[in-house]
This record gives C-alpha cells, structure tokens and sequence, in this order.
C-alpha cells in the first residue's frame, strides 16, 4: 500500500505543529513544556517514514496562519494571533505572510518582559508577559480560584474576580502596546480558554492601549476573538505543508 495513502486520499505533504522555538534548520532548539523534543528533527523522522514532504513549525505560528485564512483574521493582511492558554503563544502575520524571523524563532511575544526584575520564567528571564497573562497568571490575579470560576463570578459581578480579568487585560495591553507601536498591525486575534472571558477583560485592553499607543494605531487596530479553537493549527499546518510541497 502506498504509505502516503490515507483513506483513498493521495496525500501530498505532512505539516507538524510543535509547541517550542523551531529553527529554519527544523531543528527543535527549545521546548520549554517538552523537554525530550529539544535537538530532534521531528520533520526528518517522520519524513523517514512516510517518504513525502514533512515540515515543522511552531504550533503557534501555525495557529495565526490557520486563523488568517479561514477564521477572525480574514481579510487581514498584518495581524498577530494570541492564544492565552496554560502560557501566551502568538504569531504574527505581515503583508499575508507568517513571519518566522532570520532563525525561524519569531514571534515569541509571550517572553516580552513587561516587569523587570518580575516573575521567574521558564524560558531563563524575569518578569516575562507570559506570567501576567495565562490561565495560571489569571487564577493568580483572582486569588488563586480557577478560571472558569472566576468567569461565573465576574458575570455575577463579583468585584475580586473582576479586577482579576481587569489586571489581566491591563498586562496584555501594556505589551500589546509595544508591538502596535512598532508594527502598526490591522489586527490582533486572541483565542485560547482565557478568550472565552474576553468580554470581561476588553475594556481594561483597549483602555491601556489608548493610553499606551499613538491614538491613530489604537483607533486603527481591529481586536476580535479566534473562531478556530483548535483547528486553526490544523489548517494552517496543512496550509504551510501546501506551500513547502509547492
Ligand atoms: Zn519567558
């Protein structure tokens, strides 16, 4: 049987979503969450096996291709796509293209240190976006109750559980700003469990970025919820897989 055969379906190429700093030598130079992967090829082992084209990207980089093309970034042509999460992943999208950087290691806006001197990371610095804005930062804002209650009790109004989406978004806008200022982006997409509270923290967002940005960038800046959920990766997998086999 043809091994690039699946279901009667002639497979072209394989696209591999991986959370960690993908070089363009498709090596994995880092994997703070899966250590093992670190120095594998994954693309050139699995490619042994299948023997079609297999290519390797950050999960998170694939995610905002994937929303680009079929979910809250169409018809944008610069955006970056967050998703908050167990951490912060993102990817950023200029003049329709991914931008992966001169090693292939963009876009790791996470680590932006928002606090000097702040929270340890694990990435080896302090004070990372990352541990201000995640579901583990949030829970921490909230007084360590879980997201999900803390979203039951910000719709009841609960001033605590409030303030802890409101310190979230003021973290995310502070960063945010930083990157408007210098990209001028149409968008920003954000996605991931803690997006499903983004009613509760939209208002303190775009307050710090109008206080924080030239008010033509803030003014300009479409903000919308990711519509993929986890199939945005799945489509843009499959979409820079396309293009690599091109
Ligand atoms: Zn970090």
């Amino acid at each position: 049987m043809d091994d690039a055969a699946v279901a009667g379906v002639r497979v072209k190429a394989v696209g591999l979503g991986i959370p960690g700093l993908i070089g363009s030598d498709g090596l994995i130079h880092s994997s703070v969450n899966l250590r093992a992967l670190e120095g594998l090829n994954l693309a050139e082992l699995v490619m042994e096996r299948l023997a079609i084209p297999v290519v390797a990207a950050n999960d998170a980089n694939l995610n905002a291709l994937g929303e680009s093309l079929a979910g809250a970034g169409r018809g944008l042509d610069s955006l970056v796509a967050i998703t908050i999460g167990t951490g912060l992943g993102s990817g950023l999208l200029l003049d329709g293209r991914l931008w992966c950087g001169a090693g292939g290691f963009a876009a790791e806006f996470g680590h932006t240190t928002v606090v000097p001197d702040g929270l340890p990371c694990p990435c080896g610095n302090h004070g990372c976006l990352e541990q201000y804005v995640s579901a583990a930062a949030l829970s921490r804002h909230g007084g360590g109750l879980a997201p999900e209650e803390l979203a039951v009790r910000a719709a009841q109004g609960e001033p605590q559980a409030c303030a802890a989406f409101e310190t979230l978004g003021y973290w995310l806008g502070t960063a945010l700003a930083g990157l408007l200022n210098t990209l001028n982006l149409q968008g920003v997409i954000i996605g991931g469990g803690v997006a499903e509270s983004f009613g509760f923290f939209e208002t303190s967002l775009r307050h710090t970025l109008s206080q924080r940005t030239f008010s033509q960038i803030a003014q300009g800046v479409v903000i919308r919820q990711a519509l993929l959920g986890d199939d945005a990766g799945l489509v843009g997998a499959a979409r820079h897989a396309e293009q690599m086999a091109e």
